[in-house]
């Protein structure tokens, strides 16, 4: 993710479109906790979906209830079914506290 960017058809809330970019937290989260930690922990077949789904896991934590990413801009991605998106990363679920954190990273 370029944190410069903004995309158009990739950030929802409800069924419509809205023009965004990410903040230098929510880039940490998708980046970081996204896409480096399951590829540092040996995980090849980690999927795309992880870094959309803790981009929304940040979103949720700033506060924003409403707009979530689907991952329509995303390499690789497509637009992932809204409960797909808004879900977990698997290797997450076990430290969901840990995860609540992350509401100080702005
Ligand atoms: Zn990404």
């Amino acid at each position: 993710m370029d944190s410069k960017v903004e995309a158009d058809f990739d950030y929802r809330i409800g069924k419509k479109y809205i023009k965004r970019g990410p903040s230098f937290g929510e880039a940490l989260a998708h980046e970081i906790l996204g896409h480096g930690v399951p590829d540092v922990k040996g995980q090849a077949g980690f999927k795309q979906e992880d870094a959309i789904q803790m981009t929304n896991v940040y979103l949720r934590s700033q506060g924003e209830m409403n707009i979530y990413r689907d991952g329509g801009q995303h390499a690789r991605t497509g637009h992932l079914d809204p409960e797909i998106a808004k879900g977990i990363p698997p290797m997450y679920q076990g430290v969901i506290g840990a995860l609540r954190l992350m509401k100080w990273l702005r």
